[in-house]
């Protein structure tokens, strides 16, 4: 189900682009960075077909997409984390990614590997993370496209786990990994739990993000950003239940992922026409378009611009600064990022 692209031209209404081909053509040739990205997030129901078959285990239902609430859809993660086990998974899973990434006309990308759910699965990443690191490195010769890492662990795994990722993240600095993160249930386990670990993290030179305000509300963010002193924030959505908090944002730079797409799927907000971005756009917020999940979602970045544009009125110009901020809210160095965006 892809909710932003109008089926047909009549459907389409922009005083910009004359139809939604050409607003497509527009959006795919801005150099864009995608940030908010899960590798097993972006696994096509064939791909997954496919890996069900190699491991003789039956082919996930039809179904596994379909769910209406957040819960729904850690279920359906958790299933498909299931059907990754070996190396050569990781390797097919990774290229196809990235095949994914240039048909969108992503430059670079910052992508979360769910190390808390291979530990949690007693899987050895070394061996995983080389089938990953194979696979960035073929795509990257093919496409052009550059891939860093960011280990996330899940929040409800607890902060023992949590250290484990951060420990794994900081030993493969050297293979392309930059950060660490939290994801999973926000409301089990709340943004405090996790200081010691983002205090080493910090310390071993990780860049550090956090899902924040997407199940929870302001009070999380908060604790990301104070407690953990997260860098970057995931969604973010309940950021503007306290205003406070949107002009710290705001005067802090400190970015935000937004995805709509992904809000309305997983309940986080109940109507798309709801979602914050256009009032943190307009705020001053640094925010920037990503994914998260989109196989799951049926979404790709350029419908997230398009979603940005139909639905929320941004125009060409503030199409290119959504582009613009994504490589500005990225972990690249100063010199990187005016390489990208020159
Ligand atoms: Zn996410």
């Amino acid at each position: 189900m892809i909710i932003s692209m109008p089926e047909n031209a009549s459907a389409f209404q922009s005083p910009e682009f004359r139809t939604p081909g050409e607003a497509g053509e527009f959006i795919r040739a801005l150099p864009k960075a995608e940030l908010h990205l899960h590798l097993e997030g972006t696994i096509e129901p064939v791909t997954l077909a496919s890996l069900a078959r190699s491991h003789g285990v039956p082919e996930p239902s039809p179904d596994l997409y379909r769910y209406t609430d957040f819960p729904g859809f850690l279920q359906s993660f958790k299933q498909v984390c299931s059907l990754l086990r070996a190396p050569q998974d990781y390797h097919l899973v990774t290229l196809r990614m990235i095949e994914r990434l240039h048909r969108d006309g992503v430059r670079y990308a910052e992508v979360y590997i769910s190390a808390g759910v291979m530990l949690w699965k007693n899987e050895s990443f070394l061996q995983l993370f080389q089938g990953i690191c194979l696979g960035a490195q073929q795509g990257r010769a093919k496409y052009g496209v550059e891939v860093r890492w960011i280990l996330d662990a899940v929040r409800q795994f607890g902060a023992d786990a949590a250290m484990r990722v951060a420990e794994l993240a900081v030993a493969h600095k050297q293979e392309g990994v930059i950060g660490m993160g939290i994801g999973g249930d926000e409301k089990q386990a709340p943004p405090e739990l996790f200081e010691g670990v983002y205090e080493y993290a910090r310390n071993q030179g990780l860049r550090l993000t956090a899902h924040a305000g997407e199940a929870a509300g302001p009070e999380s963010m908060w604790g990301a950003l104070r407690v953990l002193r997260a860098e970057r924030l995931g969604h973010g959505v309940t950021a503007e239940q306290d205003p406070e908090l949107v002009k710290h944002l705001a005067r802090s730079r400190v970015p935000v992922d937004m995805c709509p797409t992904s809000n309305f799927r997983t309940g986080a907000i109940s109507r798309i026409e709801d979602h914050p971005l256009r009032r943190y756009f307009d705020a001053g917020m640094l925010v920037s378009l990503s994914t998260d999940d989109p196989a799951m979602f049926g979404c790709d970045l350029t419908s997230e611009y398009m979603l940005a544009h139909t639905q929320f009125g941004f125009t060409p110009k503030e199409l290119a600064r959504l582009a613009y901020n994504s490589f500005q809210a990225s972990f690249l160095s100063e010199e990187e990022k005016a390489r990208y965006t020159r």
